[in-house]
C-alpha cells in the first residue's frame, strides 16, 4: 500500500511510461531479482560507477546507497517516453538540477502511525531498519514544500488517480502547469 505499490500500479495503468532500474548497495530482499528490482552492486562497483560519472544522481538512503543510472533514463527518454523515478528527496532535488524539466511529486504517507504500520506489516525489515526508515521519512517531510506537487497516499485509488492526472497534465504542457500564471 506504500509508495512502491503506487508506482507499480501506475506503471500498469500507463504502460507507455518508461521503466528504469536503480542501482543499490543494499542486500536483495527475498524474491528480488538482480536487474529487475534493482541492480545490486557491491560497494566497490558502486564507487567505480560513481567515479565513471554513470549516475544521474545517487544518495545515501537508510544507510545504503541508491542511484539512478544515466543510461537507464536515456534509454527511455530516447524513445520519446516519459520516465518515472521512485527516489528519495535528495535524489529528487538532484534530478531537478540535472534535468530542470523534471516534475517532482511528493508522495506522503497519511500519518507517521500509518507509515509505521505499513513498514511493520511488510515484514521484511528488522527493528533497526524500521526505526531508520521512520526517522528518514520525518526528515523527508521537510523537503515537501520544494516539490511541485504533493499527493497524500491515504486511499490507493485516489492517490493513483491524482498521480495519473498530474503526469498527463505536465506531459501536455511541456513541463508547465496550465495555471502557472494565474497563481497570485
Ligand atoms: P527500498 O530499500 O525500500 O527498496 O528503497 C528505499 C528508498 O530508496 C525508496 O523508497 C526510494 O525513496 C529510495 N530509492 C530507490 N531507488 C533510488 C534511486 O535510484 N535514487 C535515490 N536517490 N533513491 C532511491
Amino acid at each position: 500500500m506504500g509508495k512502491g505499490t503506487l508506482v507499480a500500479l501506475l506503471r500498469e495503468r500507463l504502460p507507455r511510461l518508461g521503466l528504469t532500474v536503480s542501482a543499490t548497495t543494499r542486500e536483495p530482499r527475498p524474491g528480488e531479482e538482480d536487474g529487475v528490482a534493482y541492480y545490486f552492486l557491491t560497494e566497490d562497483e558502486f564507487d567505480r560507477r560513481v567515479a565513471a560519472g554513470e549516475f544521474l544522481e545517487w544518495a545515501w538512503v537508510h544507510g545504503h546507497r541508491y542511484g539512478t543510472l544515466r543510461e537507464e533514463v536515456e534509454r527511455v527518454t530516447g524513445q520519446g517516453r516519459s520516465v518515472v523515478l521512485e527516489i528519495d528527496v535528495q535524489g529528487g532535488l538532484n534530478v531537478r538540477e540535472a534535468l530542470p524539466d523534471a516534475v517532482l511529486v511528493f508522495i506522503e504517507a497519511p500519518s507517521a502511525e500509518e507509515l509505521e504500520r505499513r513498514l511493520r506489516g511488510r515484514g521484511t525489515e528488522d527493528e533497526a531498519s524500521i526505526e531508520r526508515r521512520l526517522a528518514g521519512a520525518r526528515e523527508e517531510m521537510a523537503c515537501a514544500p520544494r516539490y511541485d506537487v504533493r499527493i497524500v497516499n491515504d486511499d490507493l485509488e485516489r492517490a493513483l488517480g491524482e498521480l495519473m492526472s498530474t503526469i498527463e497534465k505536465y506531459e501536455n504542457n511541456g513541463g508547465l502547469p496550465e495555471d502557472v500564471c494565474d497563481q497570485a
